[in-house]
């Protein structure tokens, strides 16, 4: 092996230097070290050979008796530097506690630890999550007369913080004189973490100099708590402070905006990062693809997908999720079986896309397929969402007894979301003998949830069994169980507008309810008219006070109607399920003005187009 390497008998410091520099494994690194030793060099290469060495540490766990052995020749100094590097480099590699066995190591050894060693050993403690090896690394730092560096009380606070000690993080914040910069963030991003997003705003607004960290700690915060209008609100706040967005935070602000279905927002954080040429790497690329995907540009997320080099799994996730959401299934399988050709593994992840595919696009060969591969192939274990997307796909095709022997075949305890699946399906196959059971079932397990209650009686509704379903409604109603308000929101020209079932407040509504009105004559005109049983039942987890006319997706969709121009299509985000009614007169309204209306609620998206859905009336 070493014969065959193109190594001279005389090496000289130049090129062991490029050799180390191209060095990608342990056994090459001792071989190149042996040829040092008995090419009987000058020392001056030596020193060279940790660096590799701490750059393998970064996915491998370090030979630390090999590392030892490189320290011997060398002097206090030097080996107080090799001992940071490696110190350094196990403390962001996947195994931290290899830091804290080196730090030991170097007090047995005599040699002092100093201001670049602490902060290390106690983000290791952080990571491995050990307050108590924290608090006597703390002793430590106090003993070597540490305690007033920036970096170490910094890493101090996010290690008591990741170590679940919150209060000593913050104790420790407030016995410091002068609070720097370094520490504002670091309590801010505890704070974050554990949730405490109001703390952590009083910490950055009590900040005398912020800097890019500080805002990025603030709008990632606001994006983990769901406050994706804050986020947003945040980043022009930033922007206006004369900082520049870099590609973390703008994957945050990316997933705010797939959260809001902000189209518009989304692109233009999509043309910053090509304005201020910022580097599109895989999460930012897979932030794109997401965040296309989730406004409903499926398109342009497909196209942008195609333009990611290296894709990641969760490069190949998104992408395969997003296509199956927006109905476009045979095309989601398509990129999945790319995947596989390309020889990249697909996880759990992945399959919950695969079976959400087939699921949307009614490929029930193919799902049972996938369901089988999924174990058999790769040996991934089956998961409720796996299940829950088989029992989706057997309701669609009407299949509800077998969807209910997989329930109970299931190794694992069914959710309520499972049997909630596989009622939606009694619900619209109108199967009452076993809706009635798996309704009552539901109610059973989640006797507080009102959209249990609603579908039993919807089930009872649509059998003409007035009297029981009359009889659910009133058990809902003397349990005082309060349905979720249903909302929905729009953006337009850069503004996102929520609209709530029944909402009278929007500047424009009295427009709105007028076009509202104009689309009941129109609609009444083309023949079509709500059905009267589902006024009184079908309203899912609507108000059943408010007339299914002024429910919030049709208030979004009217008013996008006023305020966008002719031929843009509307898109439209709603909390809940879209209910029958509303799911009618949107294909009507689709038709009858001509206009792509694309909504997406709790778990779908529905492209209307020409009087149809891309749902093929399955939700
Ligand atoms: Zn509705
Ligand atoms: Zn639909």
């Amino acid at each position: 092996m070493v014969g065959s390497h193109p190594l001279s008998k005389k090496l000289t410091t130049i090129n062991t230097f490029s050799l180390l520099k191209s060095c990608t494994t342990i056994k090459h690194l001792k071989q190149i070290h042996a040829q040092i030793l008995t090419a009987g060099l000058s020392p001056d290469t030596l020193p060279l050979l940790p660096t590799p060495l701490a750059s393998f540490s970064l996915s491998n766990p370090l030979d630390i008796d090999y590392a030892l052995s490189l320290l011997h020749p060398f002097g206090p100094t030097q080996k107080q530097f090799i001992y940071n590097t490696l110190i350094r480099a196990s403390s962001k590699g996947p195994f931290p506690q290899q830091a804290f066995s080196l730090y030991t190591h170097m007090l047995k050894a005599g040699v002092s630890p100093d201001h670049l060693t602490f902060p290390f050993v106690v983000k290791s403690c952080g990571r491995i999550c050990s307050l108590k090896t924290g608090e006597a690394i703390h002793g430590s730092v106090v003993k070597f007369g540490l305690e007033i560096d920036s970096f170490i009380t910094s890493s101090m606070i996010t290690m008591y913080a990741n170590c679940g000690s919150l209060d000593r993080a913050r104790k420790f914040f407030d016995e410091m004189l002068k609070p720097n910069l370094v520490s504002s963030n670091a309590i801010m991003a505890a704070y974050v973490k554990s949730g405490e997003l109001a703390k952590a705003r009083r910490v950055f607004d009590e900040m005398h100099e912020r800097d890019l960290v500080s805002w990025g700690t603030l709008i990632s915060g606001h994006v983990h708590c769901g406050e994706s209008k804050e986020a947003l609100e945040a980043f022009r706040a930033m922007r206006d402070d004369g900082f520049r967005a870099d590609e973390v935070t703008l994957a945050s602000l990316l997933s705010s905006c797939s959260e809001l279905g902000a189209l518009a927002q989304g692109k233009q954080f999509h043309a910053y990062v090509y304005k201020h040429h910022i580097h599109l790497d895989t999460i930012l690329g897979t932030s794109l693809v997401d965040m296309y995907s989730k406004c409903g540009g499926v398109e342009i997320a497909f196209r942008l997908f195609c333009t990611i080099p290296s894709k990641d799994t969760l490069a190949w996730n998104a992408m395969i999720m997003g296509l199956a959401v927006n109905g476009h299934g045979e095309t989601s399988i398509g990129v999945f079986l790319e995947m596989e050709r390309e020889r990249k593994r697909p996880d759990e992840v992945t399959f919950v896309g695969v079976l959400c595919a087939c699921s949307h696009a009614g490929l029930l060969d193919e799902g049972f397929k996938q369901f089988d591969r999924m174990s058999s192939v790769y040996s991934i274990k089956r998961g409720v969402e796996h299940y829950g997307c088989m029992v989706d796909l057997l309701g669609r095709a009407g299949r509800l007894k077998e969807a209910y022997k997989l329930i109970e075949s299931m190794p694992i305890e069914p959710t309520p979301a499972i049997w909630g699946a596989l009622l939606n399906g009694c619900c619209i196959h109108g199967n009452l003998e076993l809706g009635e059971q798996v309704g009552k079932t539901l109610i059973k397990l989640e006797p507080h949830h009102s959209g249990r209650y609603v579908l039993l009686s919807n089930i009872y509704a649509n059998a003409n069994q007035w009297d029981d379903a009359k009889r659910v409604r009133e058990m809902m109603r003397e349990k005082g169980l309060q349905k979720a308000p249903g909302c929905s929101v729009i953006e337009v020209k850069g503004h996102v507008h929520a609209f709530v079932t029944g909402e009278k407040e929007h500047p424009q509504m009295r427009q709105i309810h007028a076009i509202l009105e104009e689309v009941g004559k129109r609609l009444a005109l083309a023949g079509y008219a709500p059905d009267a049983s589902r006024v009184l039942f079908d309203l899912e987890e609507e108000e059943r006070e408010n007339s299914l006319l002024y429910h919030s997706e049709k208030l979004a969709m009217a008013f996008g109607m006023i305020s966008l121009e002719p031929g843009v299509p509307i898109r439209v985000v709603k909390n809940l399920r879209v209910c029958g009614d509303c799911h009618s007169a949107t294909k009507m309204m689709s038709k009858l003005f001509g206009r792509k209306i694309i909504v997406r609620d709790r778990s779908r998206f529905h492209h209307f187009e020409d009087g149809s859905c891309s749902c093929k009336d399955y939700w």
